[in-house]
Order: C-alpha cells, then sequence, then structure tokens
C-alpha cells in the first residue's frame, strides 16, 4: 500500500534553505530520536557546506538510550556535526543548546555581533516545542499536527542567540515506503495520511524483531506466535479491541496499539539504529534503560 503525502512547497525550499544558510553561524536541525534518518531531509544535507550543524535528537525521553548513544557516536564523525539527544520541554536539556551554539561560533554571541542560528526541520519532531523551551515563553504555536506552524519567525533570545525559525521548508521523504511507515508508527504523519491497520501490523513486525520482551510482557501473548497478524489480534484482545461475535477490531488494535507505543509504554523504543539504517560504524552495544514509563 502507498501512503500519500503532498509536501506541497518543495520547490521553493531548496532556494530558501540556501539563502537562509548564508546568514547564520549555526544550523540547528531537530531530528526525532528514535528515527533519525526517516525524520531527516537530504536537502539540508546538500546544502549546508561546511557551516556548524547540531543534530538536536528530539523525544530522546522516547527513544532507547544505548541506540541514541550510538548515533551521537555516528553523528559525531562528520565533520562540522555536533549531535544532542535531548526532550525539548526539559529546560535543563535544552540550555545545553545555547552553550554549543557558542561554542560553535565563538566569535559571535556579544553585544553587536548576534550569533544566528537557524532551526529546521521536519514537521512534529518538536521545533516550537523546542524554540518555547529556549524562548522561555510561548512564543511558536505547539501543537501534535504536522506543520502547525506556517510562517517564518525571528526570535531573539536574548542572550547573544537570535533564531530563525523555518516551519514549513523541509518534509521528509515519503517516496520510501519504509520511511513513511516509520513516520507513522511515530504519530509524524497525520491521521488522514495512512491505513492505520497497516501501519499497526509494520509496528508489531518491528517490535517482534527487535523489542520482543518488551512486547511480550506488556500484552502476555503466546510464545510460539510468529505472525504480526496473530500478535495484533492478541493485542486487540487484551485492549479490549473487540467486534459483535468476539472477533478483533484490527483497527481499533491498530490504534490502541500505536497510542501505548508513542506513550512510551513499550519502554523507550528506537526505531533506527546506525549500523542497520545508516551503514554508519558505530555499534549499538547492549540495550539499557528499557523499562516501560
Ligand atoms: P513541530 O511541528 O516540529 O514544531 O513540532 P511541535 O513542537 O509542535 O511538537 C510536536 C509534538 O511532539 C507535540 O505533541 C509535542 O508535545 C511533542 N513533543 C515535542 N518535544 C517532545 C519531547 O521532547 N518529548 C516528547 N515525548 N514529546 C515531545
Amino acid at each position: 500500500m502507498t501512503i500519500e503525502w503532498y509536501p506541497g512547497h518543495m520547490g521553493k525550499a531548496h532556494q530558501q534553505i540556501s539563502e537562509l544558510i548564508r546568514t547564520v553561524h549555526v544550523i540547528i536541525e531537530v531530528l526525532d530520536a528514535r528515527l533519525p534518518v526517516s525524520s531527516s531531509n537530504h536537502l539540508l544535507e546538500e546544502l549546508r557546506g561546511n557551516k556548524p550543524c547540531i543534530k538536536v535528537m528530539n523525544k530522546n525521553d522516547l527513544a532507547d538510550p544505548a541506540v541514541t548513544k550510538a548515533w551521537v557516536r555516528a553523528f559525531e564523525k562528520q565533520a562540522g556535526i555536533r549531535a544532542l539527544p535531548l526532550s525539548a520541554k526539559q529546560h535543563r536539556e535544552v540550555n545545553q543548546l545555547n552553550r554549543l551554539c557558542l561554542r560553535l561560533a565563538p566569535t559571535r554571541g556579544k553585544p553587536g555581533r548576534p550569533l544566528r542560528a537557524m532551526v529546521v526541520g521536519i514537521p512534529n519532531v518538536g521545533k516550537s516545542t523546542l524554540i518555547n523551551t529556549l524562548a522561555g515563553k510561548s512564543m511558536a504555536k505547539v501543537g501534535d499536527k504536522p506543520a502547525i506552524t506556517n510562517c517564518t519567525q525571528q526570535i531573539d533570545l536574548r542572550n547573544g542567540i537570535i533564531l530563525s525559525d523555518t516551519p514549513g521548508l523541509l518534509w521528509p521523504d515519503m517516496s520510501d515506503q519504509v520511511v513513511a511507515y516509520r513516520l507513522a508508527t511515530s504519530g509524524a504523519i497525520g491521521a488522514g495520511a495512512l491505513d492505520y491497520t497497516k501501519v499497526g501490523l509494520f509496528a508489531v513486525e518491528f517490535m517482534m524483531q527487535r523489542y520482543r520482551e518488551p512486547l511480550r510482557s506488556r500484552y502476555k501473548f503466546a510464545d510460539d506466535s510468529d505472525s504480526a497478524t496473530a500478535v495484533l489480534e492478541q493485542i486487540g484482545r487484551r485492549l479490549g479491541c473487540l467486534v459483535a461475535g468476539g472477533g478483533i477490531d484490527l483497527h481499533r488494535a491498530s490504534e490502541a496499539f500505536l497510542r501505548e507505543l508513542r506513550a512510551g509504554k513499550l519502554g523507550r523504543v528506537s526505531f533506527e539504529e546506525p549500523e542497520l539504517d545508516a551503514g554508519a560504524a558505530a555499534g549499538a552495544g547492549e540495550r539499557q534503560g528499557n523499562q516501560p514509563m
């Protein structure tokens, strides 16, 4: 099946991003820590040149800590790239971003010499949340639907840093179906764009392969279950997604399962690992801290 996605102003993005990059000292690329490849956009990589770039791995509270560490190692092998895992709602974690920006452009951030940074990322990765936390008050609209912000703004953080917000400039590569399914699993794509049952089955299959134990301990499905449909049915039964006659409503089961997965009820889960998904050399090592929240 195909997930439909209409990026709209893709054509202008190239020009707008390259113009903005020329005016800034540091690029702040916001990614979802659970899927840093699928939540990125190759356009930025192409246009970045040698401008310093901080890859903010947001929603770190939901991501597998060992996998995130491996991503940081993999990213920081690239020249000019720093990676910073954080949760955009946490002031203490977000404050590290100010310090890192100033370290990357040490001659800026002084009176009369502001450090200009652009915040860029695909919809729903948490750009508005991050900017609100950085600014210390509600300046950017925050929502749980993609692309809720739609006009560029400049924000003076009054600490020597001026941010350019770039809503609507970057979009994920939805022509790749695996990317589309991962984004849908994470909740980055609005409900209208996807078939819940197929996304639910994709997510169950993924969990069976990489996080079977947390999945089994939450839903107590039979040890010998090896098909995603059979497991989703058992999850649906546990979550009370029944239809008349005792059958399972797989659509509702998928919705309920994805809601739990996205809320961290199955522990901290990463959908992409460097050695599997980016060809990077860094090893993910043993997973730790994968306790349900
Ligand atoms: P934007 O489209 O990139 O500006 O994304 P938003 O800032 O509107 O955030 C999208 C959704 O992600 C909202 O529901 C936020 O509450 C949520 N969100 C943002 N940052 C975090 C985070 O660090 N952790 C978690 N768990 N949720 C977050």
